[in-house]
């Protein structure tokens, strides 16, 4: 219990006048209700209000009270507020009445954090399903602590006139909750009921636009729902002719969906839940699930082929849950609830946007007039050894920021290409920017500028810097050039790689040079070629590149990415010299075909070379006939995950050699061997040769070894490889703290393994927790660099030249 200060005993004491600034997220999310209740709560007077930097408080009583309030202030903030810091200074003069919530207030430069959008809490679903509440069946119903927070932000401070709310006007019952200290909705900016908020409506159907979707929803149709950061399309997930259709019109061969169910009990039936995934569906943030799906699991094949876990989510809008509901007729287990867009283009967001884009694509469209500002689509999260692997970082988590561990000027880091999401940096603070999608035609272009205007109006950043990405040709790093080119600001290019391993130490806070495993598909190297299978010796202001897996051609550049088999062929010739190779999937390629790869191949004419670890997962899927050509990003790899037989222990070898000179054949590198260094500079790259592991490959074929054992052995290999290198890294360069990054640690099997492998040989091992390990995470390690490069303060000498 509380002391409680009555005015009586106040006189004898000592007073006090404390002016108190909070930083951190504290708009949006019921602080000043709590300040204003911890007031009374200790008979002070004064006020509070929200203002472009944070939450100011004026308060004056009894010196006790004051003391206590402060402590109180911090240790019972609201479970939404995340606070960075309270400042307290004296206050001279007071001849305050009461204790009051005074209108914002602007200042000038000041910027403060943004909640992210927040989960519909309990008690607002328990009005949405009581029949007796004014606010039944309302799909608008929030309160301050849930619903729309950064997607319907204009402008700071977080007040209704500054969001998409403005044009609503509160009935009077509403005002009174808002006016209310008392009331769960007292300044909760998008309170809204039946009378005076936004509607929803079937677009061009009159009745219940709840019940007219879910009637069509059960008949096998495709809904586009508008709901919180833009547009979902909606069907049956169970029903093999809607999902076939929605594939269909989306120009989605196999690329997995999202699901969407009711709740837990709904998803328990389609997939295993564990607890910490439980957590995960449940928490606030309301990300998309991995979970693996049951054997007996109703849901249609089509939702997800060829993989073994499924995209859920549970709802995250009164609406959702409306739509979900298991009541009436029609009691539905899942919805796909994919992004309403063609493929790769932008979430839709507006009403006129949505029927001119989605037309075709949906059969009807579930409408409100609530305008979506920002958009952003749904996060996607896998549970990883009981913690958080974030997949995607948007909806309830952007834009939350990351504390950059040095201060430094005012940055945007344009991020990769694919899966782009971008970074502006402010006083310490690293906003990653929610996901904006692949950067390759002009739709995403745009939606990158206007998103990246928004970012820096409400951060109130005008960047003196701009980092982007080596790769010349990639519309981010164009958008930085030209922008360098009208504006006065200093370019700084990061190398892939190097971006996805600071990005990853910069979400730690780590300080020291570190031993970088950053494996991917594609990054642009400082030599010019494609890189993906690196070992950087690594801080924020450089790198060697101490170690990489051997180059081999890219027949026909692109097009090996979307057809794997081409990547198998080249690894095929590589290891063996030759593509006379007994292999039944090989009787599909045409013989046209094969001859013109054979010839790239021979005379490397449009064969750029790759170091791509992303590719040679790739080639072994393909060798062993799972995915030859692939339809979606990534595709081949999570087949060849999917398949892995995780009891098998056995393993592959790969050769070891000093860069530019042939591999040793047979030679092969062992942990704590260290070796020979012959007439080549020290700071030479080791080479890791797949080959040998290729030619085992083949022969385990041929032997009639099934898929699943030699996936399981691969993935050992390279787990086993990712130790030995950096043992003998170790000891060349006494640094033992190892950071992986890089879209092919997404793999949890292969994740899994190389921690076990790194930790028995005592490794200090970083992996990403916060943002992903793929593109989407690379412009938070951009930024970080350029800080440190453009006079951040370094944390520690750097072996590295500017
Ligand atoms: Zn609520
Ligand atoms: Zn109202
Ligand atoms: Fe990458």
């Amino acid at each position: 219990m509380p002391p409680v200060f009555s005015k009586d005993s106040a006189t004898e004491e000592r007073r006090a006048s404390k002016a108190i600034q909070v930083t951190g997220i504290v708009q949006g999310v019921g602080f000043r209700p709590f300040v204003y209740g911890l007031a009374t709560r200790y008979g002070l007077k004064g006020w509070v209000c929200n203002s472009s930097g944070g939450v100011d408080i004026e308060v004056d009583g009894p010196e006790e009270a004051v003391r206590a309030f402060l402590a109180s202030l911090r240790e019972e903030a609201p479970s939404l507020a995340h606070i960075d810091r309270i400042t307290v200074a004296e206050l001279s003069g007071n001849g305050f009445e009461t204790f009051e919530i005074r209108e914002s207030v602007t200042r000038a430069g000041r910027f403060q954090p943004i909640s992210p959008d927040v989960a519909t809490c309990e008690d607002c679903l328990r009005e949405v399903f009581d029949p007796a509440d004014r606010r039944f069946r309302y799909p608008f119903t929030n309160c301050t602590n849930c619903g729309p927070r950064f997607t319907i932000i204009q402008e700071i401070p977080y007040d209704r006139p500054n969001t998409t709310m403005r044009t609503f006007r509160m009935c009077p019952v509403c005002a009174g909750e808002y006016r209310d200290p008392a009331n769960r909705r007292f300044h909760a900016q998008p309170n809204a009921c039946p009378r005076c908020g936004p509607k929803l409506w079937l677009e061009g159907e009159g009745g219940d636009p709840v019940r007219g979707a879910r009637r069509l929803l059960a008949e096998g149709q495709v809904v586009a729902v508008k709901g919180v950061g833009g547009f979902h399309l909606a069907c049956d997930a169970t029903s093999d002719v809607a999902v076939r259709r929605l594939r269909e019109r989306k120009g989605r061969i196999e690329k997995p969906f999202a699901l969407m169910s009711f709740d837990l009990e709904a998803v328990k039936r389609y997939c295993h839940v564990g607890p910490e995934e439980e957590r995960l569906l449940l928490s606030r943030e309301r990300p998309i699930v991995l979970l693996r799906e049951r054997h007996d699991s109703p849901v249609s094949l089509l939702v997800a082929p060829g993989q073994k876990y499924l995209g859920v989510m549970l709802p995250y809008s009164p609406l959702h849950s409306l739509l979900l509901e298991p009541a009436g007729p029609w009691k539905p287990l899942a919805l796909v609830m994919t992004s309403g867009n063609l493929s790769e283009e932008p979430i839709c967001r507006a009403n006129d946007e949505a029927l001119h884009r989605l037309e075709g694509l949906a059969d009807a469209f579930l409408f409100h007039d609530r305008p979506i500002h920002a958009s952003c689509d749904d996060s996607v999260v896998r549970i990883f050894r009981g913690r958080e692997l974030p997949l995607r970082r948007s909806r309830g988590y952007a834009p939350f920021p990351v504390h950059l561990p040095f201060p430094g000027v005012e940055i945007l880091a344009c991020g990769a290409e694919l899966k782009n999401t971008f970074c502006v940096t402010k006083e310490g603070y690293a906003f990653l920017s929610h996901h904006i999608g692949d950067v390759e035609n002009l739709e995403t272009l745009a939606a990158f500028e206007a998103a990246v205007e928004h970012y820096q109006r409400l951060f109130r950043v005008a960047p003196s810097v701009l980092a982007h990405d080596l790769h010349p040709d990639y519309l981010s790093t164009r958008y930085a050039v030209e922008r360098a080119r009208r504006e006065a600001v200093t370019l700084v290019p990061v190398q892939h790689h190097h971006a996805h391993i600071a990005a990853c130490m910069a979400e730690h806070g780590l300080r020291a040079p570190v031993l970088g495993v950053a494996f991917d598909g594609t990054g642009y190297g400082s030599d010019g070629r494609i890189w993906g299978g690196e070992f950087l010796l690594a801080d924020y202001q450089g790198f060697r590149r101490v170690a990489h897996t051997a180059y081999v051609p890219l027949p026909g550049g692109e097009a090996a990415i979307r057809r794997p088999y081409r990547m198998a062929l080249s690894h095929l010739y590589h290891a063996l010299g030759t593509l006379d190779v007994d292999l039944p999937w090989l009787e599909g390629v045409r013989r046209e075909e094969l001859q013109v790869i054979r010839r790239q191949l021979e005379t490397g004419l449009n064969c750029p070379l790759t170091s791509s670890m992303g590719r040679l997962f790739d080639a072994v899927s393909a060798l062993i006939g799972l995915v030859l050509v692939a339809t979606y990003e990534a595709q081949a790899a999570m087949a060849l995950e999917m398949v892995a037989d995780g009891g098998v222990e056995e393993s592959y070898e790969w050769t070891w050699a000093r860069d530019g000179y042939p591999p040793p054949v047979g030679e092969k590198g062992r942990a704590g061997e260290r070796p020979e260094q012959g007439s080549l500079p020290y700071a030479d790259p080791l080479v890791v040769n797949p080959a040998p592991l290729i030619r085992r490959v083949v022969e385990d074929l041929h032997a009639g070894i099934p898929p699943s054992t030699i996936s399981a052995k691969f993935h050992n290999a390279v787990a086993g490889m990712v130790r030995d290198v950096l043992i003998h890294l170790r000891q060349r360069e006494g640094v033992s703290r190892v950071v992986l990054s890089g879209g092919v640690f997404q793999n949890t099997l292969l994740l899994e393994r190389t921690l076990r492998r790194l930790e028995a040989a005592r490794f200090e091992v970083y992996t990403h927790r916060r943002v992903p390990s793929n593109d989407g995470g690379i412009a938070l390690g951009q930024a970080a660099v350029a800080s440190v490069r453009t006079g951040g303060s370094i944390p520690c000498a750097s072996p590295f030249p500017v």
